[in-house]
């Protein structure tokens, strides 16, 4: 059996950035950029005013102090139309562009404006003036031609900020990942139905989808596929027209799971089956590939914590992969044990557990859990705190290994 590390190392070699897609701007967020991004715009475009107020000549004052005639007013937006000489000023709204002739602006509040018609004339006490101020340089931010952004750079509210004010409405990106979901297994019914004798609701179709979603992929939910070789062939042919194919349920040593069998004859190549961990064992993953699409598939294990476990801890870092994101390590952490702990058996043990990062050192402390079918233990957890596989008790205050969930 191999150990998660192997599987992981497997199922990322399998992941490779997906093609890169032009999108609207408005759908980029979160996304990786894949391409070199140029300005076509000098920022700011003209010598801007930062603030309301005067724009005038340094050398017409003394020490700071002095009374100018207003000759025009502009907004931004507005182009000056007139050139300073000496003696004159114009009135100046925040960012619009700086008239010709003028060095300095001096903010409104240090101004007070005397009748004089058309524009007035304007009294200026502002003794700490130098010259040059509230004025932002042409280009001073960026000039065109620079490159701003380049390919691999994860796409945040900044960075559409900035490709809106470099004139991207359309952008060359990794796309999501198309993740379909199918939940395997006759027991199974839909969360809105009231479950039969013998029946339970399907709660990791929706709870994996949850995960596509939070990890950057789009899920696609295939429903639920009854443990029968029509029902699960139709259905997974379906899901083989995604990026991912997760299946759960149908994977372990029962009469009828048929997973492994009904991928196999679907022409996917099976990679592992059975990792050394706890709870997750019978996970299950393999590829299928052909001239237009490759579809990595995972099988996970019914019981639901184990699904949940299994997607953190194989599927979350191949969409990532496929989303473009450069290999991100594991999210592991190391903190102090609040409790003891007693560990058994041949398998390293993923348990549900309450990390307090607020504390310094922080501190970990499993939480109750009955096992692999308890998500409401598992509601109680913000990581996994990981025990390598013998018996031993943990003690308070020993150090361990926590998974960040
Ligand atoms: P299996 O892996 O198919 O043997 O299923 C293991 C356990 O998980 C069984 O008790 C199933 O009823 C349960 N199970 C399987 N699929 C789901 C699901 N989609 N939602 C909730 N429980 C499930
Ligand atoms: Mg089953």
């Amino acid at each position: 059996m191999i150990s998660v590390e192997q599987a992981r190392q497997t199922v990322l070699a399998q992941a490779a950035p997906l093609p890169p897609r032009e999108l609207p701007l408005a759908d980029t967020l979160g996304l990786v950029l894949a391409q070199n991004i140029a300005s076509d715009v000098d920022s700011p475009p003209h010598d801007k005013s930062l603030v309301d107020g005067f724009a005038l000549r340094f050398a017409d004052l003394d020490q700071g102090c002095g009374e100018l005639k207003i000759i025009e007013e502009v907004m931004a937006g507005d182009v000056p139309c007139r050139s300073l000489q000496t003696g004159q000023s114009t009135r100046i709204m925040t960012g619009a562009p700086i008239p010709p002739g003028a060095d300095t602006v001096v903010m409104v509040e240090r101004a007070t404006v005397v009748e004089d018609p058309p524009y007035g004339r304007v009294s200026i006490e502002d003794r700490a003036l130098v010259a040059g101020r509230n004025i932002m340089r042409r280009a001073a931010s960026l000039s065109r031609g620079q490159q701003v952004l380049t390919a691999g750079r994860r796409i945040r509210a900044a960075e559409i900020g900035l490709l809106a004010e470099v004139g991207r409405a359309q952008v060359q990106v990794v796309p999501r990942p198309r993740v379909a979901i199918l939940s395997t297994g006759n027991e199974l019914v839909p969360a809105d139905h009231t479950p039969a004798a013998g029946q339970i609701r399907n709660s990791n179709g929706p709870m994996l989808a949850a995960q596509v979603t939070e990890a950057g992929g789009e899920s696609l939910l295939l429903g639920i596929a009854r443990d029968e070789w029509d029902s699960l062939r139709q259905a997974i042919a379906e899901g083989l027209n995604a990026n991912v194919l997760i299946l759960s349920g149908g994977v372990s040593a029962g009469v009828l799971d048929l997973v492994p069998r009904a991928l196999n004859e679907l022409g996917v190549h099976q990679l592992f089956h059975k990792v050394n961990l706890k709870p997750g064992k019978p996970t299950w993953f393999g590829s299928r590939e052909d001239l237009e699409q490759k579809t990595l598939v995972f099988g996970l294990p019914g019981n639901p914590v184990s699904s949940f476990v299994c997607f953190e801890l194989f599927v979350r870092p191949a969409i990532k992969r496929l989303a473009g994101h450069s290999a991100a390590p594991a999210p592991l952490t190391q903190s102090q044990l609040l409790t003891d702990f007693r560990q058994r058996g041949d398998r390293p043990v993923y348990h549900p557990a309450e990390l307090d990062l607020s504390v310094s050192p922080t501190t970990v402390a499993p939480v109750v859990w009955q096992g692999s079918a308890d998500l409401l233990g598992l509601t109680r957890a913000n990581a996994l705190a990981y025990f390598p596989a013998g018996d031993r008790t943990y003690h308070a205050g020993e150090t361990i290994d926590v998974w960040q969930i």
